[in-house]
């Protein structure tokens, strides 16, 4: 069985002396081992960052952006081979897989007008022959920790903009899915980036922990569940790293009664069970405004759910794949298994449906009359599971969402711009979307959550990472004729 190796200093290798399985979640089977590196493994590839610091930060600003646009090219070239790689290591349809890939490229676009993002201030004469600017410089090795769910993706949040800001990277994939991350770090060799700036180890805690740990690496870029989230940053931040560390979610999508409501259950189906629900923007609870609303929202998404093909993400038919491991698609189905106890109604059991052969497939859930203390409802469940939340009113619907502990994603359905406006003056929610379920900025915008969803004080790619990656440095310069220099123990003043 083939072994997936690190990728360091522009070379793959391994000691593999631990490894992990890596499967594919449609058929059940093991496909590869990946190797798990050790603590020397991880200090070698930090080592090899190290080194490429210097060279990389002094390459011209328009000889890296030309790795950025040969990226792109390769990026977009390569996408059914990517989408492929994600398919049979993550589960996902390839639709859904090429689609990750295109949002992923986004990221590579932002980066390569780093010409422009890496500019600085200018004020002339803030004193009599006194000129003041400001730089943006690197924070140096930069670790990049990712989760299975968007295998090129995430990376791609991280690495793109840290890389075009002159930093060197460590990037430690899931080990779940852990191809795409050297796939990806391949085509940025192809591209002309020097040997040693992406270097990617696999692994698990013990890498994870020899990156927190390293004094050379000086950010830690994190996406994964919320408790590794917190449990990340403040090891991070405890050893004086800047941190971003993104976690889990709980995605309401309020409907209003003035909504169109063939639009809003399509809407519903497609961000619940997109993806098997293992998107930390899926919508995992539906916010019916009114009883009326409820009842007619719930009859329309389950007819639409029983229209829905499930099946191996190779297939051209198949909508949605599997969960990503066995004991994954367990714990979601003790979800919907755990409900009726509860006191939720189960509109639609998932857990009930059949699938030939040994893939970690389950089916399509919905519950009803699910209410804040119970599990379905308090947890992230991260599977294709869709809890109705019955509310009387607007306020209502806002209380809810902002008593939740997580913050990440938020859509309303209303044909009310009044409305629309409110909600977003109202929702302590990171990102919102107006008749939009599934609102994940364009790469020209930076994406995060509030609360529980996000450790830290900088949102991901985008305006706020090039701030996260860079630090500022402000010059106050003099050019005196050697004749006005004098001594002067006074404190400086502009006046
Ligand atoms: P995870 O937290 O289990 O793993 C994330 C990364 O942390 C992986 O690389 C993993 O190897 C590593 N890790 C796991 N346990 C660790 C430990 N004890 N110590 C150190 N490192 C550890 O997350 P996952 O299951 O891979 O991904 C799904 C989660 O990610 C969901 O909660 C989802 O909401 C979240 N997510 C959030 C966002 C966001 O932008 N907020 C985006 C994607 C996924």
């Amino acid at each position: 069985m083939s072994v997936i190796r690190h990728f360091i200093a522009g070379h793959e290798t391994a000691l593999a002396e631990r490894t992990g399985p890596v499967f594919n979640p449609a058929t059940g089977a093991q496909q590869h081992e990946v190797a798990f590196a050790s603590v020397d493994e991880v200090e070698q590839a930090i080592a090899a960052a190290e080194a490429a610091l210097p060279g990389w930060r002094a390459t011209g600003l328009i000889k890296r952006a030309d790795v950025f646009f040969r990226l792109r090219q390769l990026l977009a070239e390569r996408k059914s081979e990517l989408a492929a790689i994600v398919t049979s290591e993550h589960g996902k349809v390839l639709s859904d897989a090429a689609g990750e890939v295109s949002r992923g490229i986004e990221n590579v676009e932002f980066a390569a007008g780093l010409v422009h993002l890496l500019k600085g201030e200018h004020s002339e004469q803030v004193a009599r022959g006194v000129d003041v600017h400001s730089l943006k410089q690197p924070v140096g090795v930069v670790g990049a920790i990712t989760p299975f769910n968007f295998p090129v993706m995430v990376p791609l949040w991280m690495v793109a903009s840290a890389i075009a800001c002159g930093n060197t990277v460590v990037l430690k994939p899931s080990e779940k899915d852990p191809s795409a991350a050297v796939f990806i770090a391949k085509l940025f060799q192809e591209a002309g980036l020097p040997d040693g700036v992406l270097n990617v180890v696999h692994g698990d805690k013990v890498a994870v922990d020899t990156i927190l740990d390293s004094p050379t690496v000086r950010a830690i870029s994190f996406v994964g569940s919320t408790p590794i989230a917190k449990s990340i940053y403040e090891r991070a931040s405890q050893n004086g790293k800047r941190v971003q560390a993104l976690g889990g979610a709980k995605n309401h999508m309020v409907v209003m009664p003035d909504a169109d409501l063939d639009g809003a259950a399509d809407a519903a189906v497609s961000a619940a069970y997109g993806s098997a629900g293992e998107r930390c923007m899926a919508v995992s609870v539906l916010v019916a405004v009114g009883d009326e609303v409820a009842d007619q929202i719930v009859a329309k998404v389950a007819e639409r759910m029983s229209k829905l093909t499930i099946g191996d993400g190779t297939d051209d038919a198949s909508e949605m794949g599997p969960l990503i491991t066995r004991e994954h698609r367990d714990r979601v189905a003790s979800y919907v298994t755990g409900a009726a106890a509860e006191g939720a109604t189960v509109v639609v059991d998932g857990t009930a449906a059949e699938f030939e052969g040994g893939g970690f497939f389950v089916g399509t859930s919905l519950l009803d009359h699910v209410e804040p203390g119970m599990k379905v409802y308090e947890d992230e469940i991260f599977g294709p599971v869709l809890a109705v939340v019955r509310v009387a009113n607007y306020d209502e619907a806002v209380a809810l969402i902002n008593a939740n502990r997580f913050a990440n994603g938020v859509a309303v359905f209303t044909r009310d711009g009044g409305t629309a406006r409110q909600f977003e003056f109202d929702i302590e929610v990171g990102m919102v979307g107006v008749n939009v379920p599934i609102p994940v900025p364009v790469g020209a915008y930076s994406f995060g959550g509030w609360k529980d969803s996000l450790f830290g004080d900088s949102h991901i790619y985008g305006p706020e990472s090039i701030h996260f990656y860079t630090r500022s440095k402000v010059v106050t310069s003099r050019w005196p004729q050697p004749s006005e220099s004098q001594i002067n123990l006074g404190f400086p003043s502009n006046h």
